[in-house]
Formats: C-alpha cells, structure tokens, sequence
C-alpha cells in the first residue's frame, strides 16, 4: 500500500464527464489498497473567465480580491470530485486551501507555500477517505486568501506529497508525458520515460508550461518521486508516463533533451545610459522595488561613454516597467529613452549534455539563421541556451531546433561519451 498524491489538470477536470473519469481513476487506486490525496485545478477555462470577471468591473483590481474570485474556481472542483467520488461508494472529504490550512506568504497572485498542517489530512486518511484538497491556493498569516501562481496546482500537489512524505506524486494532464517540445507545436515530438530534474527544472523556467517550475523546485528540495501522466489513457492503463529522476547522468541521455519557448515576455531597453558603476543598479533597483521580476539581461558595449541596456520581465508586468522606468528611471539616470517590445519570445535548448559537448550554441544559431530568424538576444547557462525572437517566428523556430538536433529520434547510446 502506497501513499500517493495525485494532480488532475483543467482539462481532466472539464466537464461533468472528465470529472466521472477522474473519479473512476481515484476509485481504482482506492481499490488497488492505496491512501490518495487528490488535487484537481479548476474545470478548464474556468480561472480566466473568473479573472476576466473581476477585469470588467475594475482593471485595476487589487490583488488581494482577485485570488479571492480566482481561489474559487478550485473550491467548485473539489466539491465535484467529491460527489463523484461518493456516487462510486469511494468515502472522499474536500478541503480548500485554508481549510487545510496551507499557509502562504502574502504576495498575492504568486504566494510561495511555507507550511501545510496535516493532522486532518493525516486522521480522514486513517480513516478511510480520499482526501481532496483545493488546487492553486493558501491563506496567509492574516487570514487573507492567496493563490499560487497561474499553473500554481502542480505546486500544491508536490508540496502535499513533500509534507506527507508520500511515496508518489503523480500530475495527471492533457498529454502523457514530458515530451522534446510542446506537442502541440512540434507534432513529431517524442515523449521521454525519464527526465533529469535538472532539465525540468530549466525546461519549467523556460516556459515548458507542463508543471509550473515551483513545483519542480519542491519535488527537487524534498526529492519527491514525481511522474507526468495522462488522464486521457483508459482507466486501468498501466502507462508509467515521464519520470523526474534525481540521477546525476545517465548514459544514454540525449545532448540535447528538449526545446522549450515561452512567449510569457516583453523586452525593454533603455537608451544611451552613461557607461558608469552603478548604472545597472540605478536601472533595476526601482524595478526590483517593485517586485517585478527580471530575467535576460544585456549591456552593449560602450561607444563615447553611452551604452544601450536591454532586459525582459514577464509579460503581464510590461506596462508598470515601462511606466517606471519612464517616469523615474529615466529622468535620474538621463537616458535617451526607453523602448519596450511585448511582441517577442523565448525559445531556448535544454540538456544536460551540454556541458560536455561543445559547439551547441553555435550550430542552434546556424540553424535559426538559414531560416531568415532574427536572434534579438542570448542568454546561455552550463545546461541551456536561450534566444529572443520575434514572436511571430517562434514556433518556426522550435520546429526547426527540433529537427536540428533530432530529438524525434532516440538518443544514441554512444552520444554522451567524449
Ligand atoms: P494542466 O491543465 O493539466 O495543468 P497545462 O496546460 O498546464 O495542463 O500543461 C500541459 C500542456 O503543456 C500540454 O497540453 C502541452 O501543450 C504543454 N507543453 C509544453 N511543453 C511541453 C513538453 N515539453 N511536454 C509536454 N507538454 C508540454
Ligand atoms: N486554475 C489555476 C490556473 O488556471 C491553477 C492551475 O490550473 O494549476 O492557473
Ligand atoms: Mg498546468
């Protein structure tokens, strides 16, 4: 008997019927003698149309109200799965996030899990019940309801199963596993048994919207045993989907383990700023104060004492960068000027092979060249490189990376010796 977490998506959870499914799943680990947490998301499109709600009444809604309307689109999930379950004689109790409670800092919109109390969790268990807990949600130490991020589920399941020392954590989505790319772009793309957790996590930073990267964070600080899977498959399938192992290397790993793109971004770039100590400082300190995250970065060069500097922040926090850097930055530094761009993407390779095999970056730009594709930056890491482009050339991009380094083909057995 196993103690396993289970994850069902918005798309699992989106409609009367997938939510039965979903039941019957549940039902037939129950019967196989296993404990079962489950964590469903909100039935799909369900927390964008809650969202967009609250953005016709009021723009510029507070935080703190908007994880109020978005939190209940989990809470509705759960009740569901509830009765589903009872309808197939399974004994099952909801729990929204306080209720757990799964305490949260208080950054609204993006609140990280600090502690999960799990005595009543621990007791219905015992007790015979499958216990379903809210998706996407905590409460803060003032009693203020919080959400996790958008994709924030994923996290809510792996961090049920790090506090409950669970044997599995198993996120059931729309695909049956990790793949080289995102299917959906890259139809030849082929599904992996085993990922390192180092590349899901570069993978999930980059934009590999599978499971949400504080998710992957978790199951790596409390070395959870996570797997991908399909609730698509027949119930009594035995598919094994993708793996997350904590294995250093594995010799017959691919180079190059996936292409990943995010078009979640908008570049900024500031003008003729003096070429001076303190200039990047001067630039992202009232950004940083504004609690907008940064991620590429760029400084040209110098021509006369002036350079030009470029950064990305996430798309949804454009406008309040360009507003600050405009009114602020601007004037203290006394800059040319700022330009922004929310029309670009990231598309970045991932592989732990990287670090042994060189010459990688140099044949990806080779690649994205003889497509006419313009790269507007580059960033690289021991286990990645990633490219700005255009948007309207990313997916041509990951098509083409793809077939560059033939990821629909099996790794070699040979490839990752020098
Ligand atoms: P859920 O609602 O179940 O959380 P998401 O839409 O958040 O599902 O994540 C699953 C989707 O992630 C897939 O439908 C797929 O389009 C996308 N995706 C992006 N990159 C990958 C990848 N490398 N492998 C598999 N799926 C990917
Ligand atoms: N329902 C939330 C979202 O749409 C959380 C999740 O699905 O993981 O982002
Ligand atoms: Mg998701």
């Amino acid at each position: 008997m196993s103690l396993i977490v289970q994850k069902y998506g918005g798309t699992s959870m989106g409609s009367p019927e997938r939510i039965r499914e979903v039941a019957r799943r549940v039902a037939r680990f129950v019967d196989e003698g296993h404990k079962l947490v489950v964590v469903p998301s909100a039935m799909a499109g369900e927390t964008n149309r809650l969202l967009g709600l609250a953005r016709e009444l009021n723009p510029d809604a507070s935080a703190r109200e908007l994880d109020v309307i978005a939190s209940t689109g989990e809470q509705v999930s759960i009740g569901l799965l509830s009765i589903a379950l009872h309808k197939l004689g399974v004994k099952a109790k909801s729990y929204t996030g306080w209720q757990v409670p799964i305490l949260t800092d208080n950054a609204f919109s993006k609140a990280r899990i600090l502690a999960i109390e799990e005595r009543k969790m621990r007791e219905d268990l015992d007790d015979g019940h499958v216990v379903i807990v809210a998706g996407f949600q905590g409460i803060d130490d003032d009693n203020n309801i919080t959400t996790l991020g958008r994709g924030g589920s994923d996290t809510t399941g792996v961090a049920l199963a790090a506090a409950l020392k669970a044997d599995e954590c198993q996120i059931y989505t729309d695909v049956d596993g990790v793949y080289t790319a995102d299917p959906r772009i890259v139809p030849e793309a082929r599904r992996l048994d085993t990922i390192t957790f180092e590349e899901m996590l570069e993978a999930a930073s980059l934009g590999s919207k599978v499971l949400q990267i504080r998710s992957v964070e978790f199951a790596g600080k409390y070395q959870v045993k996570l797997r991908v899977l399909s609730s698509f498959t027949d119930v009594t399938s035995t598919d094994m989907g993708t793996l997350i192992t904590f294995e250093e290397e594995d010799m017959e790993q691919a180079i190059i383990s996936n292409v990943a793109h995010n078009r979640d971004e908008a570049k900024i770039t500031v003008l003729g700023v003096p070429d001076r100590p303190g200039i990047a400082f001067a630039i992202l300190g009232p950004i940083a104060q504004a609690n907008i995250d940064v991620d590429m970065i760029i400084q040209n060069a110098s021509t006369d004492g002036m350079t030009d500097f470029s950064f990305t922040v996430h798309r949804s926090e454009y406008q309040r960068a360009m507003k600050i850097l405009e009114s602020k930055v601007k004037p203290d530094i006394k800059a040319r000027g700022v330009q922004g761009d929310d029309h670009i993407a990231k598309v970045s390779l991932v592989g732990i092979g990287m670090r042994t095999h060189a010459g990688i970056a140099a044949r990806m730009f080779e690649a994205l060249a003889k497509e006419g594709i313009n790269i507007q930056m580059i960033s690289t890491s021991e286990i990645k490189t990633s490219v700005v482009v255009d948007e309207k050339y990313m997916e041509l991009a990951v098509r083409v990376l793809h077939k560059t380094f033939e990821l629909d083909k099996p790794p070699l057995k040979e490839t990752m010796k020098p």
